[in-house]
């Protein structure tokens, strides 16, 4: 593998081995595997990648601008140019809530979706190990995303999604060339078909590759300059919450920020392992036994990072939020009618920041940082049928 000089290979977030940069699980007890990089190096990197206010030296260039301090470089990285996504201000919840509020909205990604990030790391070294075809189980959004830089990197794609899936996610996996296994029944019958089908395909599967939370890193390294000291994630399986806290905390030793920010999980309270756990204090998941919310991106039962999700909100000090389906429609289109476009999956994240806001989470003169993961557009029946309940 074309790697750069700082990576350092993979290390195990459960056991702590070290291991190749080609690895998939821990060799040593199946744990999920981080990449690793040389101190020095990194620090080198992040001194040439951002400006003293903790901008990045380049606005635009896709993941491939923070080539440095990622396995991959400009030359190597399979982009589409992701990222660089817009934070919005947000006067009405910054005057309701306290701190100052943004919304980083990952809409303008290539496919409409944070997943870009994750893709275009774990293509790129599905590739650089010599696979021709990736394969992944999905609640839809990653299958897109999958079909679309697997294309870019000239490899097959095949998606594995529950039949709840969203017609257009589903639709654009097929344009993008990739192939299509729609199984009826829910994500963990996705997962199960995936992993009886997907033959000798190199595995997208969350937490399977080690590259996907690395990419989901970027999303902190463009949050440094607005030094967030909260930021509130619609959280799944957990990618999302990893990537920022390794991102942050890579940071926060450079002294690119000042620290971690708190991290919060937010899921729907129809299926909401992560924050059961917590409740809890538990270090672990307990699955779902009968997940049921129209937040279909975020309905997974037993999610594959369930543990690390908890690492990441106690070592931050956060905390993890459930809110209903309908608050968290509610939330989407209140804050459509003030112009932002924001999903049904990224209403979660407000939701719940409002709850933090009410429980006193939040001090005046902070900034909190709300992430909507997908584009609206790819929501449109959730928001729309809410309306439609209203008699609008
Ligand atoms: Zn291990």
């Amino acid at each position: 593998m074309q790697t750069t000089e700082a990576f350092a290979g993979l290390f195990c977030l459960d056991c702590g081995v070290d291991t190749g940069a080609d690895s998939h699980r821990c060799p040593s007890c199946g744990g999920a595997l981080v990449p690793t990089y040389d101190d020095a190096s990194l620090a080198a990197a992040h001194e040439r990648l951002f400006a003293d206010d903790g901008s990045p030296a380049r606005s635009t260039g896709g993941l491939a601008r923070f080539g440095p301090a990622l396995p991959f470089d400009a030359e190597t990285l399979v982009g589409l140019s992701e990222g660089a996504t817009p934070l919005l201000s947000c006067p009405e919840w910054t005057d309701e809530w306290g701190p100052e509020v943004r919304l980083k909205t990952e809409a303008a990604n290539p496919t409409g979706g944070t997943v870009d990030r994750q893709m275009a790391l774990a293509v790129t070294a599905a590739r650089e190990q010599g696979a021709e075809a990736v394969a992944l189980p999905t609640t839809g959004p990653g299958g897109q995303a999958a079909a679309a830089y697997a294309a870019r990197a000239g490899l097959a794609a095949s998606a594995f999604v529950p039949s709840r899936s969203s017609f257009d996610t589903k639709a654009m996996t097929n344009v993008h060339g990739g192939e299509m296994n729609v199984v009826g029944g829910r994500y963990p019958d996705a997962l199960a078909a995936f992993a009886d089908r997907r033959g000798a395909a190199h595995s997208l599967a969350p937490f399977e590759t080690p590259y996907r939370h690395e990419g989901a890193k970027t999303l902190a390294y463009e949050l440094a300059a607005c030094d967030p000291d909260a930021v509130v994630y619609p959280t799944s399986h957990g990618i999302g919450l990893v990537g920022l806290h390794r991102g942050f905390s890579e940071l926060a030793a450079t002294g690119v920020v000042d620290e971690v920010p708190r991290l919060y999980a937010a899921q729907p309270g129809g299926c909401a392992p992560v924050v059961e756990g917590w409740k809890e204090r538990n270090t672990a998941v307990d699955p779902v036994e009968y997940p049921d919310t129209i937040v279909g991106t975020l309905e997974v039962p037993d999610p594959a990072g369930g543990a690390h999700a908890l690492e990441a909100v106690a070592a931050t000090d956060g905390g993890a939020v459930a809110v209903g389906d309908d608050p968290l429609q509610d939330m989407a289109l209140d804050a459509a009618r003030a112009g932002l476009p924001v999903s049904a999956t990224g209403g979660t994240a407000v939701a719940a920041g409002e709850t933090l806001a009410e429980r006193g989470a939040f001090r005046d003169g902070e900034t909190v940082v709300l992430v909507d993961p997908v584009t609206a557009n790819r929501e449109t029946d959730l928001l729309r049928s809410r309306l439609m309940s209203e008699g609008v």
